[in-house]
C-alpha cells in the first residue's frame, strides 16, 4: 500500500499531463485500500496488453556453459533476446532492456560470442506512438548484460529490481550493470527493490515472480492477459526451450540450490496456471506472442 501510493507520487509529479489519470488510480487505491482483490474478477480484468520487441540475437560457438552437467558439450548455438512491454491502462512496463544500443550497425564478435541488434527499443517503441517518458517502470529479471543494454534509454521511469540483484551490483566493484544502471544506482529515488514477488500495478495483472539462482534475485514475469491468458517470461531459468521439465543448471548461475528450487517453483505455476511459456531466449518461442506491432490482448 505505502510503495502503490509512493509510486503514485513519483508519477504525478513526473509528468503533469496525467495529473488526471493519477489523482483518478490514487483515490481509486484510498477507497479500496486492502479490500482489493488479489485476483481479478472474472469479466472484470485489467485492460491489459503486451507487445514482444527484439532486442537482439547472440550466436555462441561454445554452449557447455549452458550446463554444469556437461549437457552441452561440443554445441553451439543461436539464441535470441526478448524484450516485453505491458500496458495497463494508461501505465507501461518495459521487462528487460537488452542488448546495448551501439550494437546497431555495429556487431560485436568476443569471446565465441557474436552479438547484434537490428534496431533500438526506442525506435520499436516509436512505431507504436511511444517514447522512453511514456514507460512508467521498467523491470529487468536480472542484471546481465544482455538484458540491461538499452536501461539508460528509460532513466526516467522507475527501475523495479529484486533487492537481492540490487544489493549484488552495491556489493559488488562497479562493473557493466552500475554502469548501465547508474542513473537509479546514484539515487535510490526511482528504484523500487522487492524481496519475493512484486505486483507491478497492484491489480495483480502482472507480478514479477521471485525465481533465484541465475543470479541472487533473478525473476520471471507472469503477465494476466484479459483474452490471451497468463503468459509467463521465463527470464533465464531456462535459455533453451528443451530444458523445460529438465533440471539443468548453467555454470554461471550464482546458486544451484537456489535455481532447482526455482524450477520446482516454475513447474508448479505450469501445471497450476497453463500459461503461455515463453523462454526469453529461445528463438522456436518467437511465434507465440503476435508479430510486432501487434499486440496480444
Ligand atoms: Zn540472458
Amino acid at each position: 500500500m505505502l510503495n502503490m501510493l509512493y509510486q503514485s507520487c513519483v508519477h504525478f509529479m513526473r509528468r503533469t499531463q496525467r495529473v488526471l489519470s493519477a489523482a483518478h488510480q490514487l483515490a481509486v487505491v484510498i477507497a479500496l485500500g486492502a479490500l482489493a482483490s488479489p485476483t481479478p474478477a472474472a469479466g472484470n480484468a485489467p485492460d491489459t496488453e503486451m507487445w514482444r520487441l527484439d532486442c537482439g540475437e547472440m550466436i555462441i560457438e561454445d554452449i557447455s556453459y549452458f550446463s554444469d552437467t556437461h549437457a552441452y558439450d561440443g554445441q553451439s548455438a543461436t539464441i535470441i533476446n526478448g524484450c516485453y512491454l505491458v500496458r495497463n491502462g494508461d501505465r507501461y512496463l518495459l521487462w528487460d532492456a537488452g542488448l546495448p544500443p551501439e550494437l546497431l550497425g555495429n556487431t560485436e564478435a568476443e569471446g565465441g560470442w557474436t552479438s547484434s541488434i537490428k534496431v533500438t527499443i526506442v525506435d520499436q517503441l516509436s512505431a507504436i506512438g511511444l517514447s522512453p517518458e511514456d514507460i512508467d517502470f521498467l523491470g529487468v529479471s536480472h542484471f546481465h548484460g544482455d538484458h540491461i543494454g538499452q536501461a539508460s534509454d528509460f532513466r526516467q521511469s522507475t527501475l523495479l529490481m529484486s533487492r537481492a540483484d540490487a544489493s549484488w551490483i552495491r556489493n559488488n566493484p562497479p562493473g557493466n550493470a552500475r554502469r548501465r544502471m547508474s542513473a537509479w544506482f546514484e539515487s535510490d529515488v526511482l528504484l523500487t527493490e522487492f524481496a519475493r514477488d512484486h505486483d507491478v500495478f497492484g491489480d495483480s495483472s502482472v507480478t514479477i515472480l521471485a525465481m533465484p539462482g541465475h543470479t541472487p534475485g533473478h525473476s520471471a514475469l507472469l503477465v494476466r492477459l484479459p483474452k490471451t491468458g497468463p503468459v509467463l517470461l521465463t527470464g533465464d531459468l531456462y535459455h533453451f526451450r528443451k530444458e523445460i521439465g529438465q533440471r539443468n543448471v548453467s555454470r554461471w548461475n550464482t546458486s544451484r540450490a537456489d535455481t532447482l528450487a526455482s524450477i520446482e517453483r516454475f513447474e508448479g505455476l505450469q501445471e497450476a496456471m497453463k500459461p503461455t511459456v515463453i523462454v526469453q531466449h529461445e528463438p522456436d518461442d518467437f511465434g507465440k506472442l503476435p508479430p510486432f506491432p501487434q499486440s496480444a490482448k
